[in-house]
């Protein structure tokens, strides 16, 4: 640890999200100077990530500013940047805001980056089958679902418009299934009467994995049930189909009956993860080891091999094969503000990370949920009003739970969904920035069908 006596404990932390915010509030009062730097403003609430790409929420309800959170905490100070490097021998911490570099120095570091959305080696699917990870991706989704009615609406061609009216999502964890239980919900609950020529309840919502079922991970009962909901909503399962293809106009789909297309506008990408490079640094420096996913296999307590004043905390570390979810994020944010001040106090650290399992959820629709807790395997309404009401805990600030109350109302109640504002920014900006002579124009089209003879 560096020399207490110099001054404040100083503690980087990188990350705004579940782990390094967390980390950051147990550390409030205390006598330490902690600078929090993320690349982003806000801090996220992922899970509903979903809603916002669907209409539901505003992005603002489920992403706060940062520094609004921290206002009242004066120990910690905000820095919007890049980490590009880590370096455990200087203890420093390199940011970059366009272009401008600050190098923060730390005598205890917390770094909890998260993971990135893999493509299992195809990174190219990205471009027709974006992921959901950020605001920016539920916020282009959001563009391409709505776009892709509009898109049918004006199509002259029959098999255009049936292509304009497939959503292909690709991945049946819990991102997966709700993402399909929500266009369902739109296309057969929202949108319907506002179109001339097109029914939007006629949208073809398929679901695809190469796992034999939907949500595995919360055991074959809750499966079982969440597939026969989502088949009753319209959404057509493909398991044990593994993905081969993607490109701007379908996916091509492979199992044991052979190969085959989808033709579909709008793909969802919710299948796998891959660790932040910042794990591979780290592991790098300290011989720590990799996971088969790139995430940091950390000491008991959290601590990188050799650094115990560095904490590898939520989804880029792995340890007791804990799942990446907010409460392990959470819980080791807090473990490794609790190390740091024992630390301070002069106290003994290196206490090993016990995490208190408080279950799984997943709302597969309005008033449906899945819930395993403990020993308790729940399906359906009271399910999804404990997943309500958990939701709505960790929804950071009065206003936003206070909105979100309010929306989800909205939306209970009638078929309304208030967030459908969507504009050609959020769905090219980001292929613009990457491929600059984008333009609206590379919406695909198919050729109109052939005259009758
Ligand atoms: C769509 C979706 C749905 C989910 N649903 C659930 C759910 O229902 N229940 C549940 O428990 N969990 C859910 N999760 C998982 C949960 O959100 C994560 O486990 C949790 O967010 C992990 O927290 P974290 O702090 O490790 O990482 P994140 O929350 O991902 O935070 C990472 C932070 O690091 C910053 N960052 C990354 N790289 C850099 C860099 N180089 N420089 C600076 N900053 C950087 C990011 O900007 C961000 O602030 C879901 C996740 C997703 C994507």
């Amino acid at each position: 640890m560096g020399d207490i006596s110099s001054g404040p404990h100083r503690v980087v932390v990188v990350g705004s999200g579940f782990g390094g915010l967390f980390a950051t509030k147990a550390l409030k009062g205390a006598p330490v100077d902690v600078t929090v730097i993320a690349r982003t403003n806000h801090h996220l609430f992922q899970p509903l990530l979903y809603q916002v790409a669907t209409g539901i929420l505003s992005e603002g309800e489920i992403a706060p500013a940062t520094r609004e959170v921290l206002r009242s905490q004066a120990n910690a100070r905000v820095l919007l940047g890049d980490v590009t490097t880590v370096d455990l021998a200087a203890k420093t911490v390199t940011s970059v805001l366009r272009g401008r570099e600050t190098v923060s120095s730390y005598d205890s570091l917390v770094v909890a980056a998260g993971v990135g959305q893999s493509y299992f080696g195809n990174d190219h699917y990205a471009e027709h089958a974006p992921g959901m990870k950020t605001i920016d991706d539920a916020l282009e989704l959001r563009g391409r679902i709505f776009g892709a009615f509009e898109l049918a609406e004006a199509s002259p061609n029959p098999a255009e418009t049936e292509m304009f009216l497939t959503f292909v999502i690709v991945g049946a964890g819990p991102t997966g299934v709700e993402m399909a239980g929500q266009i369902s919900e739109l296309a057969r609950r929202t949108l319907p009467g506002g179109y001339r020529s097109i029914d939007p309840s006629q949208a073809r919502i398929v679901l695809v994995d190469f796992a034999p079922a939907v949500l595995g991970a919360f055991g074959e009962k809750l499966s079982r049930k969440a597939g026969e909901r989502l088949r009753s909503m319209g959404v057509e399962l493909q398991l044990g189909a593994k993905v081969v293809g993607v490109d701007a106009t379908g996916v091509e789909v492979e199992d044991d009956a052979g190969r085959r297309r989808i033709p579909s506008l709008c793909k969802i990408w919710a299948a796998g993860v891959t660790g932040s490079p910042l794990g591979q640094q780290l592991a790098a420096q300290s011989g720590a080891r990799l996971d088969n996913v790139d995430r940091v296999l950390v000491e008991p307590d959290l601590t990188l091999p050799g650094h115990p004043e560095v904490f590898v905390v939520g989804d880029m570390s792995a340890i007791h094969d804990l799942p990446g979810i907010a409460q392990v994020a959470i819980q080791g944010g807090r473990h490794a503000a609790d190390q740091i001040l024992r630390t301070i106090a002069g106290r003994p650290a290196g206490q090993p990370f016990a995490y208190h399992d408080k279950g799984s959820m997943a709302a597969v629709s309005r008033l449906y949920a899945l819930a395993r807790i403990g020993p308790l395997n729940l399906a359906g309404r009271f399910a999804w009003l404990v997943w309500l009401g958990v939701h709505l805990v960790y929804i950071i600030g009065f206003k936003n739970r206070f909105t979100t109350v309010f929306d989800w109302t909205v939306n209970l109640l009638s078929r309304a969904r208030s967030e459908r504002t969507t504009t050609s920014q959020q769905v090219l900006a980001r292929r613009a920035l990457q491929h600059p002579e984008a333009s609206v124009d590379s919406i695909p089209t198919l050729p109109p069908p052939s005259d009758p003879l």
